[in-house]
């Protein structure tokens, strides 16, 4: 078995699904090769599922879910406890499949697992982040509580940016608050994704309560009409979020919908410069430009446009290689579809009258000749209308452009219609203070390049970046795979005093 191979899949290196607790060689006769993006290799055939195989995920789930939403919390809580033992023990391992399948470094890998880990570290916590609440006396002798009751069968879908965290984002927590899952991994890069789920099998959760279909549009639309689904994650793009919410949404479902960015970091001209430098070519230019958190758009304040050939000459320092290659800072793209389209885009910058500082687009790497690389690439000069501006590229492109003021830099970041993350770089309190209230982003940071937050609070988004009301992990995400019972209770003694009948709404 090479590294690439999880256990869910055949000698022929055919992805498997899960259902009821079985590894199910799929039926179907649509296939799509998972490819190593830095060597082409061929390194597993994923199926797209049949209608069939998503009933029977779905109806396994169903099943499971009437005995584990009565497993205690203890229990539930003691199969993350070995779960994320397990994840720790098996991280390096997965690292390399993941490294393989989606092109990133393997210290990227790591960090795209230790994120999700962290997790499943939360979800040990589910004792108390389930706890209803309780007052007493709210009239004579009456008291309210509640309780936060799991919903029943859950669907996440996933993107291929960060295989490992995002499925974590989803499974783990909705399984830990009793639900039973299905979940539909990217296409691209599902192995490393199963391995993750072989450990959750490993660590005890029970046959149909963590169920996996592969595919793509059809199972993904498959999944949001089922009408045993009762809740759907979706991460990826604006375009297939704002579909997935619609569409589930319009056939009763809670809906969670993380999509697209344009992440635009503030520089102001009393920030630490090499800090700040270091930053933006690590945001910008890492894991390829693909995490939804990377920095595409620097915002120049004042003198702090000085700075451009300074970044550029960083820029031009990180080295292009595959993920699996020591030193490498920036590997390939996830494929060769995607590379075209970074290209077109740089393209349109330079048709459009960007000034292309640092192009990336003939960038040779020894021995990964086939591989969908593109080096860090840079374009000062650039206007709001411009699509280098307007779309998300995905890719290691960083745009720049130049304003006056802080007021000017805050209104720019408002109008672009994304809103998952943003930077301010700064050593002025009063300036971080009065970015982080006026900026309309879900992720702030205040000289951090990607603030993505620690799981005891919750990922969010605003605009064009989030659709719904309840982001993944942390309290909200409790919220998202619950629902609220309020109960009034009053108990009589056999000796109370009968006080009539009570035709009003009040209670005494
Ligand atoms: P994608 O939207 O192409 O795919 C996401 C999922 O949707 C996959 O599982 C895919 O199989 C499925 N899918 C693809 N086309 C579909 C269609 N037409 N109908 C129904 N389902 C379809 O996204 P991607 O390219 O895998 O991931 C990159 C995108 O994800 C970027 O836009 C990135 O910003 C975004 N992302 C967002 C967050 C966040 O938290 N906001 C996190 C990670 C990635």
């Amino acid at each position: 078995m090479n590294a690439s191979l999880t256990p869910g899949q055949t000698k022929v290196d055919q992805v498997r699904l899960l259902i009821d607790g079985q590894w199910v060689e799929s039926k179907t006769s649509e296939w799509r090769d998972v490819v190593n993006p830095a060597t082409q290799e061929v390194l597993a055939r994923v199926p797209f599922a049949t209608a069939e195989e998503l009933d029977a995920a779905v109806a396994a789930a169903q099943r499971a879910f009437k005995t584990w939403k009565d497993t205690p919390i203890g229990a539930r809580m003691r199969i993350m406890l070995r779960l994320q033992a397990l994840i720790r023990e098996h991280s390096k391992r997965i690292a390399v499949t993941l490294s393989a399948e989606q092109g990133k470094t393997i210290a990227d890998a790591e960090g795209d697992i230790f994120r999700g880990l962290e997790v499943v570290e939360h979800a040990c916590s589910i004792g108390t982040l389930q706890m209803g609440e309780f007052a007493e006396n709210v009239a004579g002798g009456v008291d309210t509580y509640t309780l936060r009751q799991p919903i029943g069968v859950c669907a996440g879908i996933t993107p291929f940016n960060f295989p490992a965290m995002i499925p974590l984002w989803m499974f783990p927590m909705a399984i830990v608050c009793g639900n039973t899952f299905v979940l539909k991994p990217s296409e691209q890069d599902p192995l490393s994704t199963m391995l993750l789920v072989e450990l959750a099998i490993e660590a005890g959760v029970p046959a149909g309560v963590l169920n996996v279909v592969h595919g793509g549009k059809q199972v993904v639309d498959g999944l949001c009409t089922h009408s045993d689904i009762k809740a759907v994650s979706f991460v990826g793009s604006t375009e297939v979020g704002t579909h997935v919410y619609d569409l589930a949404g319009k056939h009763g479902k809670r809906v969670q919908s993380m999509m697209g960015a344009k992440n635009h970091a503030v520089i102001l001209p009393d920030a630490n410069r090499t800090q700040t430098l270091n930053a933006l070519a690590g945001a910008a230019f890492g894991a390829a430009g693909q995490r939804c958190m990377a920095t595409s758009v620097a915002v120049f304040v004042g003198k702090s446009r000085e700075w451009l050939p300074e970044l550029k000459a960083l820029a031009s320092k990180l080295k292009v290689n595959a993920g699996s290659e020591p030193g490498t800072d920036v590997g390939p793209v996830i494929s060769k579809r995607a590379k075209e389209r970074v290209l077109g885009l740089i393209e349109s910058g330079i048709r459009e009258g960007a000034t292309l500082e640092l192009d990336g687009r003939d960038v040779k790497v020894p021995g990964y000749e086939n591989g969908n690389f593109v080096g860090p690439t840079l374009f000062s000069g650039v206007t709001t209308d411009m699509q280098i501006y307007t779309q998300e590229i995905f890719g290691p492109v960083l745009v720049t452009l130049e304003v006056d003021t802080l007021d000017e830099a805050i209104a720019l970041v408002n109008r672009n219609p994304f809103g998952n993350g943003t930077g301010l770089f700064t050593q002025s309190g009063a300036a971080a203070r009065k970015f982080q209230s006026e900026i309309d982003v879900g992720q702030v940071g205040i000289n951090i390049p990607i603030p993505v937050p620690v799981p005891y609070f919750s990922f969010t988004g605003s605009r064009g970046s989030k659709l719904g009301d309840l982001g993944p992990y942390g309290k909200q995400v409790v919220q998202f795979y619950t629902q609220t019972k309020t109960v009034t209770a009053r108990w009589f003694d056999d000796d109370s005093v009968n006080d009539g009948v009570n035709t009003t709404i009040s209670l005494r």
